[in-house]
């Protein structure tokens, strides 16, 4: 997937915003309430008891991952802290050719990539209200240590700033009373 393409008939967005905004959970809503449907990504982090395989991602090992960058397969890639995510391009494009509303829940480096590619792409910043709830927010996942709760506000403000310099995130969703923010994503998607 080299080469700079148009999107047929369907619709293409992206969600991105950094981790513990509650990206994940306004795309649930969104699936629900909507007919747009989510990219299954590829990764290279280990799979949480809580997640499938196939399901949530499509959990790889890095050879596997790394040969499918060879074969040119994702539609986007990038490393996330320690770890590789991407968008494997056929279903997303078959789908998009089907006429269906495809949304990609990817980070800011990857929807930088779309957005070169496919510049009708509409891209979502989801935020949070502040940088002190974000930072309650990551703590309580109780997923991550001290340097990793560190590392990912350090990358949150980063991509919060490429984000809002790229022409392509239209909209911006500050997620603070979900009800409203996911009323606000379903308007922007329909
Ligand atoms: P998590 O490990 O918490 O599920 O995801 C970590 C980060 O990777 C999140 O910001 C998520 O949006 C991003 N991510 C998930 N899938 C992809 C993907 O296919 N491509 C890119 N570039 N980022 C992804």
């Amino acid at each position: 997937m080299t080469a700079q393409g148009t999107v047929k008939n369907g619709r293409l967005f992206v969600i991105s915003g950094p981790s513990g905004c509650g990206k994940s959970t306004l795309c649930r809503e969104i699936l629900r309430r909507t007919e747009a449907r989510l990219s299954i990504s590829a990764t290279t982090r280990p799979r949480s008891k809580n997640e499938t395989d196939g399901v949530d991602y499509y959990f790889l090992s890095e050879k596997e991952f790394k040969d499918k960058i060879d074969a040119d397969e994702f539609l986007e890639y990038a490393q996330v802290f320690e770890n590789y995510y991407g968008t494997p391009a056929q279903p997303v494009m078959e789908k998009l050719k089907d006429g269906q509303t495809i949304i990609l829940e990817i980070d800011v480096q990857g929807a930088i990539q779309v957005f070169s590619r496919f510049p009708e792409t509409i891209g979502i910043l989801v935020l949070p209200p502040n940088r002190e709830i974000l930072q309650q927010r990551i703590s309580r996942r109780g997923r991550d240590d001290e340097d990793t709760i560190r590392k990912r506000l350090t990358k949150a403000e980063w991509e919060i700033e490429q984000a809002k310099s790229s022409k392509n995130f239209k909209y911006m969703v500050v997620n603070d009373d979900l009800d409203e923010a996911i009323e606000k994503m379903v308007q922007i998607i329909e």
